[in-house]
């Protein structure tokens, strides 16, 4: 009986040795990474050649097992399965993968070359880090938008002339070189066909960024990402929508050139270095809300729609050169820093927030306020009357609203006789009135006229009498008096009055205003 036991307790632990590899001194033992069937080779005590992280692991041994591992995967799996490789280097150069190639979690060092490959059904390269400079010139990616998610770009890579048909991911993708996303000026083929997301990727800076002459055919998703270094969008094509709220550029960018053909969305954006909006052409709504600029920053479109400019930040040197009729203003902090050089304004100023009723009158005010402030500051005079005038519109209508009778009727009467003291003549237009009115009564209620004799009703004596009614018309308005020409009774006496008390007022806010004016030019 214990002979059997015995029998039986060596059996079982030979057994279990032999399937650990030591019995017979040959390795049969699994490669140690999840899921993976291949047996552990001899320069590694834990894994396949495949996922032995040693970048300098035999070459040769590695290229031949890679090339069995693609023929068995092409016949008997469902996709090619990568996963986790680590690869001394990888010449896939016009390499056709006609199934779905899981590169998820691999490392890539050496010459990484997947130019011209071919990528018929979707590959992953989530989570894989890319160790030396990553070569995807004239690859193409077809029907599937390839996942590069949380890969790790070490060095360059070049996705230059790279055709991505349903679009790309590059959700929390890390940069650290330069990057190159572009596109021969006479290549016919669209970069991203479908959606090209770059949510919350990190462009970490050691390199310039380049997204010249690439169209985006589906939405162009830079929501959160940082660019650490000089961004170029030059002559960009955003054919159904771009969103680049919340992005951090810490260095110069170009936008110049690029056509948004619909919305554009740059709400919260930071905009570090100096930016350059030149010639490009915005069909649809731009957002500046809440963005913040830095530097320098030159926005100067071919063609515009709606902007909001609303929360706008402004600390270093703009310059606006746009279509201004459909743009929200309200409340951009450091206004003045902003110059609104040859821009396009609706009639009269009259923003587009105050003809689309968006905001309150006090608003409106402080709206039209922060602009004077602005024209002021770059001695734009006749910008800064109209923004005066329509800033004293916005108080006299908010008087109105609130009921306060005396500040309205103060502003109605400041706005009528002198257009809120912007058009002074209006006081000699009202004067010749007042003065011709005023002549007509006198002719009504008599003067008299020294040494002449009262007339007769002929029409010429009518016609001279009207001229000595206007002379005494003039001297009361004037309040100057007339030695010659008397008021011939009550009625009269009272209207001479009166007009020269409405004379008063007058003509000290005409030489007010006039006076003014003059200053302001000098
Ligand atoms: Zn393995």
């Amino acid at each position: 009986m214990r002979k059997i036991i015995y029998l039986i307790l060596i059996s079982v632990l030979l057994s279990s040795l032999s399937s650990h590899g030591v019995v017979g001194g040959e390795e049969y033992q699994n490669c140690t990474y999840k899921g993976c069937e291949e047996p552990i080779w001899k320069g590694s005590d834990k894994y396949c050649i495949f996922h032995d992280p040693n970048p300098d692991k035999d070459k040769v041994l590695f290229e031949q097992k890679l090339k069995e591992k693609i023929e068995k995967d092409r016949i008997k799996k469902e996709k090619y399965d990568f996963s986790g490789f680590v690869f001394p280097y990888a010449n896939f150069k016009g390499f056709k993968f006609d199934k779905y190639a899981d590169f998820s979690n691999a490392h890539f060092y050496g010459n990484i070359n997947f130019s011209g490959a071919i990528f018929q059904n979707g590959v992953s390269f989530t989570g894989a880090t890319f160790h030396s400079l990553a070569d995807f010139e004239e690859t193409q990616f077809l029907n599937n938008a390839p996942k590069f998610d949380n890969a790790i770009f070490e060095k360059e890579v070049h996705f230059i002339n790279t055709y991505f048909e349903g679009g790309g991911h590059f959700v929390q993708t890390t940069f650290k070189d330069y990057v190159f996303f572009t596109r021969e000026l006479n290549s016919q083929k669209m970069t991203f066909g479908g959606e090209a997301s770059f949510d919350k990727a990190v462009f970490e800076g050691e390199g310039s960024v380049e997204f010249r002459n690439v169209t985006f055919g589906g939405l162009a998703d830079f929501n959160n990402v940082t660019f650490g270094e000089k961004a170029n969008f030059h002559n960009g094509k955003f054919c159904n929508g771009a969103d680049f709220s919340d992005v951090i550029f810490q260095s110069t960018l170009w936008f110049s050139d690029c056509i948004f053909n619909t919305e554009a969305n740059f709400q919260s954006a930071e905009f570090k270095g100096d930016t350059y909006f030149v010639g490009t052409v915005f069909e649809k709504e731009l957002s500046f809300k809440n963005a913040k600029f830095e530097q320098i920053f030159t926005f100067a479109p071919e063609k515009n729609n709606e902007i909001d400019l609303r929360y706008l930040r402004c600390f270093g040197n703009g310059q606006i050169t746009a279509d201004l009729r459909k743009t929200k203003f309200y409340h951009i902090y450091s206004i003045e820093n902003l110059k609104f050089d040859n821009c396009i304004w609706s009639e009269n100023l009259k923003i587009y927030e105050e003809r689309m009723n968006d905001l309150t009158y006090a608003k409106l005010q402080t709206v039209y306020k922060d602009l004077k402030n602005s024209f002021e500051e770059h001695d734009q005079k006749d910008l800064v009357g109209k923004a005066f005038y329509r800033e004293m519109e916005m108080k006299r209508f908010r008087a109105k609203e609130e009921g306060n009778i005396e500040d309205y009727l103060f502003l109605l009467y400041f706005k009528l006789f002198a257009g809120y003291g912007e058009k002074p003549f209006n006081i000699i237009f009202w004067s010749f009135g007042i003065i011709f009115l005023f002549a007509i009564l006198f002719l009504a209620s008599g003067i008299d006229i020294k040494n002449h004799r009262r007339y007769n009703l002929a029409l010429s004596d009518w016609i001279k009498y009207f001229y000595y009614c206007c002379l005494f018309s003039i001297s009361s308005f004037t309040t100057l008096g007339s030695n010659y020409i008397t008021p011939r009774n009550k009625k009269s006496k009272f209207l001479s009055v009166f007009e020269s008390f409405i004379g008063v007022i007058l003509i000290p806010m005409f030489i007010y205003f006039i006076i003014e004016k003059i200053f302001s030019y000098l």
